[in-house]
């Protein structure tokens, strides 16, 4: 990677990936982009090149690339699960028409392009446990339909364009810089604040309910990993299952009580999202991404928990 455009760089992932990649490529390697600007996000703005950009203006986004000369785009502005789920119409048009924009730009201006895809993109009849890289993907959301569809349009222009097209299937991502942007494992976030502001948490996903996670730091590490990653031991690019734990709701809360020994947990299970987790996996194969680009990450349940309570109660003056 060189000259790096970043979609959605104000989302989750884009806020803490934008300012590892200033610090490892250069500040002025990196173009951070959005839609819109949003409030808390002054550093990332004010210290570096940002770029207004909807991903549905291809045009915009070709005139982007050709200014600052760009070599990789990491894509990362999409609709997520949940939020998916109440305008499936949007969800489409911004998930695929995006993704197309960019596909398009990379084979005309020879750009390599990192998508994620997720572990939405399995469903009801796929294998729950281990979860294997090639299995059964018929997800039954509109954020996993574009999901796979969007895997199956990196891989097709890879095939037929030779464009440099790399992807990974993160499970739900847990992080205290910001918050997450509407997805069904987003409890696994919440409960961290719940827990240090109220010493309780009241849970959208039910008692049982097992789903893959990963802290940030390991998820940024997985990005780059990937992208600097030897083409030719790549066999799978679209994308790669990976896991770094996989925990219910009463586990997370065992793991928090290690620190704070009254916190409670309990449930008001939102009916929506509980369909969503339970037709995702329980817990990933990530064998090929460790054999093909030697993933292995950081955190386990225990190292993140630690490490989430410390960074926010100093974020949140407790
Ligand atoms: P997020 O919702 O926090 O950020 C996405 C950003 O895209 C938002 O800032 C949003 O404003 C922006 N966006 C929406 N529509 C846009 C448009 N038309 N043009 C430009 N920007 C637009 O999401 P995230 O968690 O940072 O996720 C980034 C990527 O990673 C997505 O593709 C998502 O599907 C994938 N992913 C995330 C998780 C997770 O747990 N966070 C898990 C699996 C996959």
């Amino acid at each position: 990677m060189k000259k790096i455009l970043v979609t959605g760089a104000l989302g989750q992932i884009g806020s803490e990936l934008t300012m590892l990649l200033r610090k490892e490529y250069g500040v002025h390697n990196v173009i951070a982009t959005s839609r819109r600007i949003k409030e808390g996000h002054e550093e990332l703005i004010e210290s570096g090149i940002f770029e207004i950009l909807d991903v549905t203006d291809g045009k915009s986004l070709a005139e982007l690339v050709k200014k600052y000369k760009v070599n990789t785009i990491i894509h990362l502005a999409a609709i997520l699960s949940a939020v998916g789920e109440k305008n499936p119409q949007r969800a489409w048009d911004i998930n695929m028409n995006g993704l197309y924009n960019v596909l398009e730009v990379a084979r005309e201006e020879n750009c390599s392009v990192f998508t994620p895809s997720s572990i939405a993109v399995f469903g009801d009849s796929t294998p729950k446990d281990n979860t294997p890289q090639d299995t059964i993907q018929r997800p039954n959301t509109i954020y996993g339909v574009t999901k796979v569809a969007g895997e199956l349009l990196c891989d097709y222009y890879y095939h037929k364009y030779g464009v440099d097209t790399r992807g990974v299937r993160f499970p739900g991502l847990i992080s205290y810089e910001t918050l997450p942007g509407g997805g069904t494992t987003d409890y696994a976030v919440h409960i961290y604040y719940d827990a240090l502001k109220h010493k309780k948490y009241t849970s959208f996903i039910a008692k049982g309910t097992k789903m893959d996670m990963m802290y940030m730091p390991d998820a940024l590490k997985a990005i780059v990993q990937l992208m600097e990653a030897d083409p030719s031991k790549l066999i799978h690019r679209n994308a790669f299952n990976v896991t770094a734990m996989s925990f219910d709701p009463e586990e997370i809360a065992a793991s928090i009580r290690k620190h704070i020994p009254e916190f409670e947990l309990d449930y008001d299970v939102d009916p929506v999202r509980q369909a969503i987790a339970e037709s995702w996996p329980n817990s990933l194969d990530d064998t090929a991404a460790r054999e093909e680009w030697g993933w292995n990450p950081d955190y386990d349940l225990d190292a993140m928990t630690k490490d989430m309570l410390e960074k926010l109660r100093v974020k949140l003056g407790l």
